[in-house]
């Protein structure tokens, strides 16, 4: 069993934050089908005590911790950057056992009431756009496309999509 850690840097970073992070619920989702011990971090102490720490941004202007002299602690190895709050629409994605992994609605559990995390079953039915809106992350999109469906993320328990 690993011991995986997952930040959302925007929770941490953002007063006022209102929804989860959708990356961050797939990942655990995928570690606990697979019989790894997940937490959700909420700061940035201790991060070499875990076997993978996954961090992820949406916001390009939230605040992630740096060391100072010790560098930054997400260089390292044991630490995974992800998300359009680190390399906007150059953001890699995920792979796709992971992508497609049910979401684990309990991550935030005692920790956070994001309305959206409690009422509602979330993914995405189709990605990308036509648009081209300039200051979006789907600027440089073309099309939207069947992305996954909807058994992939719905939790029957939940009222609402
Ligand atoms: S903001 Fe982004 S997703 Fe929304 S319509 Fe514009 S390009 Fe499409």
């Amino acid at each position: 069993m690993n011991e995986i850690a997952i930040i959302d840097a925007d929770f941490i970073g953002r007063k006022n934050h209102r929804f989860p992070n959708l990356s961050c619920m797939k990942i655990s989702g995928y570690h606990k089908a697979y019989g790894d011990f997940v937490t959700l971090k909420t700061d940035w102490d201790n991060l070499d005590a875990f076997n993978k720490v996954y961090v992820a941004k949406v916001f390009t202007d939230t605040p992630t911790q740096n060391a100072g002299l010790f560098g930054d602690p997400l260089d390292a190895p044991n630490v995974i950057k992800g998300g359009t709050g680190f390399f906007f629409d150059k953001a890699p994605p995920l792979p796709p056992h992971i992508e497609h992994a049910m979401p684990d609605y309990h991550l935030y559990d005692g920790v956070a009431t994001f309305k959206t995390y409690t009422d509602y079953s979330i993914g995405f039915l189709t990605r990308g756009c036509f648009r081209h809106c300039p200051f979006c992350v789907n600027r440089r999109s073309n099309k939207v496309v069947a992305h996954s469906p909807l058994k992939e993320f719905f939790d029957p328990t939940r009222k609402k999509i």
